[in-house]
């Protein structure tokens, strides 16, 4: 899954509650705290402000690290909660701000290890921290004192306004408590807390679950099977299987990966079926690791705790603080473009059946073939071989490519940061320094994960050490990209495919996002749910530009920049194939709002999603995406929890915005062009309204009307 997300939002994903409690887990402590002499939980030492330690942390330090952080900050919150000075600004919300900084430090830590190195000793202390993460932040969300002072400076400024930041952080951090339970009395909370503390352990069994099937289900082939998969995906399962004691087999492990580009290429038809039926069951194989149960439990538990605050569903409560606003306009964009989709799938089929009579082939397309026979019509219908792109797209060549766009649309200069100067927890991970270019000054750190290893979470995703900040002296930014490219043998180059190269691209503007932050507060660092995907999705648009394509993807033996024909094939070809990405993202979107408006008490997940899907009208060739028991997004936490739909409302965003590129006068290039897109769109983050800061780019509101042309689908009247 290409999703991102800052560290504060991650652990409060991986472990508890999304986004609640972001203002009380972001700061460091007090400069008088003492710590112990655990090494997770010291200051950062070295260049660039101070850096993680990871080459020297120890999972055995980190149970004791979390527990004495979580005190910590517990004691910092209680000064606060406690202060006698009558409520301010200063002494509540400011001082919230800054504490829990050695949580924070921790906190980097253990997310490092839940997703880039984890393991089943990881995983068991995650499961022990879990509920105890719960109950910390239930204490600080549902201290009654805290929350009394914070309505109190809320009040106060209702009557004298803040200057604007200190009011959005204000607002933010009150809405917040609010929307979590603050009001309570008493026994409401003692109830919405012991729902948050089991939540969380469901989250991390869900999770857990997927992993374990994904790890579980690997296909071994041998050479005689090997037919139609191309050279660099032979080598890199031959490589797979060897790791895993089975030299001279290819190992098909169960990941996007390894399934997507095996479904695309294999001659083999029932191989396909079986590494089809293994990927989209996870979760859902009736065993010990079946997520149905799982998923039950997680809907009541959300249903009754937003219950208590006095909504009907969890998904009106959710969006409340989204740009949505409301589940119903979240439903309402997908529903428009629904049909669209549907209908383009017929099409596809009925391409796909043609090419499959044509060559003899006697079968009726089902999910396991639409991969396969896509691209045979995308080579038949526009000659385009995906293999042949891949040459041109080598990952050094791309990473130089996105430093050249950050060059000229943020003025940023990336330069690899002397050997051993800042430690790495993996010999694959490279760091660079970020600096302005003209001024020269220092802005921050960028860590690349590239490569796919055993306990690595799959997907691409984008994430903080530590964010900009200037209210307790100016912070730089430590950033980091993580993917799953497949290692190459020694001495080859890593080519990708072309939707690698556009994930690469957007993980690369979620690090912009970061980089290019300019706000005050910690608080001021968090992302809108549905809208913290556009900047990313933006910046993908940058991998066709000219600049890029004739300096950049260039062949990886003869140097030649990508040809012009093959240019204009891939640009002709990128409504191809829109009817599968639409649905099958579409149908996950949709039945993330459906299980999160319905009455639980009425849902069995495997029939739930069935019936659901029939209703909706679900083209049999296809799945959705995420299939209910492995929608790690909605239900191994609540970070995209009704909010996975907010990758098409950024796309709605993200189409219209790259239409006022196309217009500008120096295309993607333009200079005022670029100005505003960081002034308004990437450095404020979320300390303006994100509907307020659109409109300060775009002079208007977005429309539609980009996005069904982007997809080759007709705009609808009237939007
Ligand atoms: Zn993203």
């Amino acid at each position: 899954m290409s999703k991102s997300i800052t560290r504060r939002w991650s652990v409060a994903m991986a472990i508890t509650l999304g986004t609640a409690f972001t203002a009380c887990n972001v700061n460091e402590p007090a400069k008088q705290l003492e710590v112990s002499d655990n090494l997770l939980i010291q200051e950062w030492e070295g260049a660039y402000q101070g850096v993680p330690a990871f080459d020297k942390m120890k999972l055995e330090d980190l149970k004791p690290a979390m527990e004495e952080a979580m005190a910590l900050n517990l004691k910092e919150i209680e000064a606060i909660a406690n202060n006698a000075e009558k409520p301010t600004f200063e002494n509540t919300i400011v001082a919230m701000e800054s504490a829990g900084k050695a949580f924070d430090r921790v906190a980097t830590y253990y997310y490092l290890w839940s997703s880039n190195l984890s393991s089943p000793e990881f995983r068991k202390i995650q499961g022990e921290m879990a509920p105890k993460l719960s109950d910390f932040y239930s204490k600080i969300s549902q201290n009654e004192k805290l929350f009394d002072r914070i309505r109190t400076v809320y009040e106060a400024a209702k009557e004298n306004p803040l200057e604007a930041e200190a009011q959005r952080v204000l607002d933010l951090t009150y809405t917040r408590f609010a929307m979590n339970g603050a009001e309570l009395d008493s026994a409401g909370k003692a109830r919405y807390a012991a729902i948050n503390k089991e939540l969380s352990s469901l989250y991390t069994k869900f999770g857990n679950n997927v992993l374990a099937d994904e790890e579980g289900y690997v296909t071994y082939i041998t050479k005689e099977q090997l037919g139609g998969l191309p050279e660099s995906f032979v080598k890199a399962s031959a490589k797979a299987a060897a790791d895993r004691g089975k030299e001279g087999m290819y190992a098909i492990t169960n990941t996007r990966s390894s399934m997507d580009p095996f479904l695309t290429y294999s001659d083999e038809r029932e191989l396909r079926e079986k590494v089809w039926k293994n990927y989209y069951s996870r979760g859902d194989n009736g065993d010990e690791h079946d997520n149905n149960q799982v998923i039950v439990e997680i809907l009541k538990l959300r249903d009754e705790r937003v219950g208590l605050l006095g909504f009907d569903n969890y998904a009106q409560w959710r969006l409340q603080d989204r740009m949505a606003k409301t589940p119903e306009r979240a439903m309402e964009m997908m529903e428009t473009v629904w049909p669209a989709a549907v209908a383009r799938v017929k099409e596809e089929v009925a391409d796909m059946q043609t090419v499959a009579d044509q060559r003899g082939d006697k079968i009726t397309i089902e999910p396991w073939d639409y991969r396969y026979y896509a691209e045979k019509v995308r080579k038949a219908k526009y000659d385009l071989d995906s293999d042949e792109v891949k040459q041109y797209l080598q990952l050094d060549k791309l990473r130089e490519a996105m430093f050249f766009v950050a060059g000229e649309l943020f003025n940023f200069n990336f330069q690899p940061v002397p050997e051993g100067s800042v430690p790495v927890f993996h010999e694959d991970v490279k760091v660079w320094e970020v600096t302005d270019k003209t001024s020269g000054e220092h802005i921050g750190l960028w860590y690349l994960d590239p490569f796919a290893r055993p306990g690595k979470r799959s997907g691409a995703w984008a994430t903080t050490y530590r964010s900009y900040t200037t209210f307790e002296g100016k912070k730089n930014v430590l950033s980091s990209n993580n993917s799953n490219f497949i290692k190459p043998a020694e001495g080859e180059a890593v080519l990708v495919s072309w939707d690698d190269a556009t994930t690469f691209f957007h993980e690369f503007g979620h690090a912009l996002h970061f980089l290019s932050s300019n706000v005050k507060y910690p608080t001021l660092n968090g992302g809108v749910r549905d809208y913290t995907e556009f900047q990313s999705q933006l910046l993908e648009n940058w991998l066709a530009t000219d600049q890029v394509i004739n300096n950049y993807l260039v062949h990886y033996k003869t140097g030649e920049p990508m040809p012009k024909e093959l240019v204009q094939k891939i640009k002709k070809a990128s409504t191809f194939n829109q009817g599968f990405a639409t649905t099958e993202y579409l149908a996950s979107a949709l039945m993330d709002m459906y299980y999160h408006t319905t009455d639980p008490e009425t849902i069995d997940p495997d029939t739930f999603e069935r019936e659901t899907l029939a209703k909706l009208g679900m083209p049999k060739e296809l799945v959705m995406r995420h299939r209910s028991t492995q929608f790690g997004h909605v239900f191994s936490g609540e970070g995209y929890a009704t909010a996975y739909y907010g990758y098409m409302w950024a796309d709605v965003l993200t189409s219209d915005a790259v239409q006022a590129f196309r217009d500008a006068e120096g295309g993607f290039y333009d200079k005022e062009m670029a100005d505003k897109l960081v002034k308004y769109l990437f450095a404020p983050r979320n300390a303006m309204d994100p509907a307020e800061a659109y409109r300060k780019f775009r002079g208007r509101d977005a429309k539609i009307d980009a996005l069904m042309r982007e997809r080759g689908f007709p705009v609808p009247k009237e939007m």
